[in-house]
């Protein structure tokens, strides 16, 4: 509105040929305040700038105009507004909403190579199209949230550690916030960025056995259920599992080679539900149960633990607890004691999981947090943490767009 397209021309600019579309303001149309959007007499007129437009047959493609400056009678002498443009970027935003649509197909380094452009434009334009996003999405209705760690990049320092905040309700499910660290700082400015309103009216909320947030939660959100995720439990197990079978393979290695052979290549055969083992592998745990070995009884804690999840009714879940963290107890093996222990004094957030049953979808963090490692781990070429921000709340945000005249893809 307020524009007219002039020429068009095909133009050689140095190797390449490009597409220049010249605009001119409409004769009867003042031009826009750029600050409060109100028409404004006309003041002087700038020289003519361009700005990339999606291009066209796989030619680069440009608006040339020379923007008028108007005098608003309440922000002076200012820039018009710009339709296309976003005001700061040479890209119109056209231009930056296809690249960025781009960028959840492709990496971005694929994306600036296949529109001939800079892995920096492909940047911004994310970068525009997230706060757009950022700015114009609704939180109202958040019912259940989840919260977790996740690792990045190399190395164990404390930056290499992002706290994620997810919406994981039935009909929603997405990023809310993400931080670096896990400090209990991290996760209080996580939920100060949400707005007390989100906090409030959540019912439950769902996260790992780590103290800071444990604590976070239960100051902030203490009205909420909290319920200490299947998924991150089952992990603690495996990882016990995996702790057994190491320190005795070392042990047994030490020994002879013959009683080693037997824990070897079992790894994954271990971490798997027992239903799940199939074929040689299969025979190869069989012959490990028969033995005497600590894996074998760490590993048949570990499957038990399993029924705990089919209970219907909290107090016979909550008696298989006390069994189970009894038998425990009494395994000598050291990694499935400390798995007890932290069992024993979480009890009640454990049995939270009976209480929203039926409520919360317990698969939510698992799924999210493998979509975030396809994420960090794609080479999308991030070079610093913000990029990988970006690209989180771009892929797993389900952020609002904003609209265009023409949707190029
Ligand atoms: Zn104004």
């Amino acid at each position: 509105m307020g524009f007219v397209y002039q020429e068009v021309r095909i133009q050689e600019r140095g190797q390449a040929v490009v597409i220049e579309i010249s605009l001119q303001p409409h004769g009867g149309i003042r031009g826009h305040c750029s600050q409060c959007r109100r028409p404004a007499p006309g003041y002087d007129r700038l020289p003519k700038r361009r700005w990339q437009f999606v291009p066209l047959w796989g030619i680069g493609t440009w608006f040339r105009y020379a923007p008028r400056r108007v005098q608003c009678p309440a922000h002076g002498v200012v820039v018009e507004s710009l339709p296309w443009s976003d005001g700061k970027r040479p890209l119109t935003c056209a231009l930056m909403g296809f690249l960025a649509r781009w960028a959840r197909r492709l990496s971005w380094r694929e994306t600036a190579r296949v529109f001939q452009t800079s892995w920096e434009s492909v940047y911004r334009s994310v970068e525009w199209f997230v706060q757009w996003g950022l700015a114009e999405r609704q939180l109202a209705g958040v019912e259940s949230m989840g919260v977790d760690e996740i690792h990045w990049g190399h190395g164990l320092r404390a930056a290499n550690f992002l706290t994620v905040i997810y919406q994981i309700d039935g009909h929603c499910r997405r990023l809310l916030w993400v931080g670096q660290r896990r400090t209990e700082a991290t996760l209080r400015r996580g939920l100060k960025a949400l707005g007390p309103e989100v906090v409030k009216g959540l019912r439950f909320v769902c996260s790992d056995m780590w103290k800071p947030y444990l604590s976070v939660l239960a100051t902030e959100a203490g009205q909420a259920l909290h319920v200490l995720d299947r998924f991150h439990i089952t992990m603690h197990l495996n990882q016990a599992v995996d702790q057994v079978r190491r320190a005795e393979s070392s042990r047994l290695r030490a020994a002879s080679q013959a009683a080693a052979q037997q824990l070897k290549h079992t790894r994954w055969t271990l971490l798997r539900r027992g239903s799940r083992v199939r074929g040689r592998a299969r025979q190869k745990l069989q012959a490990l149960l028969a033995s005497k070995l600590q894996t074998a009884r760490a590993w048949e804690l570990k499957e038990t633990f399993a029924h705990f999840w089919k209970y219907r009714s909290l107090t016979w879940a909550g008696a298989f607890l006390d069994y189970w963290t009894w038998r425990a107890m009494r395994s000598r093996l050291e990694p499935m004691k400390k798995v007890a222990r932290m069992l024993r004094s979480h009890e009640e957030l454990i049995l939270n999981w009976f209480r929203a049953k039926g409520e919360i979808s317990t698969g939510a963090v698992e799924g999210l947090n493998n979509k975030i490692r396809v994420v960090t781990r794609r080479s999308y070429g991030f070079r610093t943490y913000k990029a990988m921000e970006i690209a989180l709340y771009h892929t797993l945000g389900r952020l609002p767009e904003p609209e265009s005249a023409h949707r190029f893809c």
